[in-house]
């Protein structure tokens, strides 16, 4: 029998030859989508997430809506070819938990007084999984929220810690997610280090516990500046533009 390769080496490089502190490259670009208040699209190592945001918008069906704040609800669902066995469509229980613990997430973060009787609605597609595909989803959803210019106290960022081989390794792939000790994701607001998720699949101590919060909050704050970055480029606008529009106004003038 051939024995598996070990997740760390000598050097405690990871089988993609990462250090055990470091993330997959990220990419995130905002507004994206033309039809959807706000949207994103992120790559995260091999995964790859869309999210759409739509709303406020009037909760349906009525007797849902609450008269005091907004619902923030979310729907995470994996393409059938996301993953290398077809994944049967269609909502499962991994996806229903999924989406209940990504709209806490935003529950605690989106003003919802401020839009009595409506729903925000959050839609995450994942188009290719490759393990941490809640914290991709999070991300991505937390800036499609801003694209959608939805009142909120900060951006959230979400990022995994696992164990393997007796170490903690940041970011878990799909080979450490799948023969690992643990894999903990965990979403945050970087400013106030407040947790809106935190899930556990495996075993932890209670020091390691508490390195492996440390590890993924200082990473996703390393993550929030992508997020911003991403806005940023959706919003930026060329000193050329408002001179256009100067001279086309001034034209006009004149012409009349
Ligand atoms: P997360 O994607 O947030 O890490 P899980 O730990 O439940 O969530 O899943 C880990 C990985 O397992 C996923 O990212 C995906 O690559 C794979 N996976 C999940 N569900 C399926 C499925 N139905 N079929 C094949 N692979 C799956």
């Amino acid at each position: 029998m051939e024995l598996e390769k070990p997740l760390l080496d000598e050097n405690k490089r990871r089988i993609d030859g990462r250090a055990v502190d470091e993330l997959r490259p990220i990419k995130i670009e905002a507004g994206v989508l033309n039809r959807a208040d706000g949207s994103a699209y992120l790559e995260w190592g091999e995964n790859k997430v869309l999210a759409a945001v739509y709303g406020p918008r009037e909760a349906h069906p009525r007797h849902r809506q609450d008269p005091t704040r907004a619902l923030v609800q979310c729907r995470y669902n994996m393409a059938a070819f996301s993953v290398s066995d077809r994944k049967r469509p269609g909502p499962d229980r991994r996806s229903v938990e999924i989406s209940k613990v990504i709209s806490e997430a935003f529950s605690f973060v989106v003003f919802r007084e401020q839009f009595p009787r409506t729903s925000v609605d959050i839609f995450i597609e994942v188009l290719q999984a490759e393990a941490g595909t809640r914290c991709a989803g999070l991300t991505a959803a937390s800036v499609a929220l801003a694209d959608a210019g939805i009142p909120m106290r900060d951006l959230v960022v979400s990022c995994a810690t696992g164990k393997a081989d007796g170490e903690l390794i940041l970011d878990p792939g799909k080979e450490e997610d799948n023969r690992g000790q643990a894999d903990m994701p965990l979403a945050v607001v970087p400013r106030t280090e407040d947790i809106v998720l935190l899930q556990m699949d495996g075993h932890l101590t209670q020091e390691e516990l508490k390195k492996a919060m440390r590890m993924s909050i200082d990473a996703c704050k390393e993550i929030y500046v992508i997020q911003k970055d991403a806005l940023r480029k959706r919003y930026a606008v060329t000193t050329e533009e408002p001179v256009e529009v100067q001279e086309t106004i001034d034209t006009q003038i004149k012409e009349e």
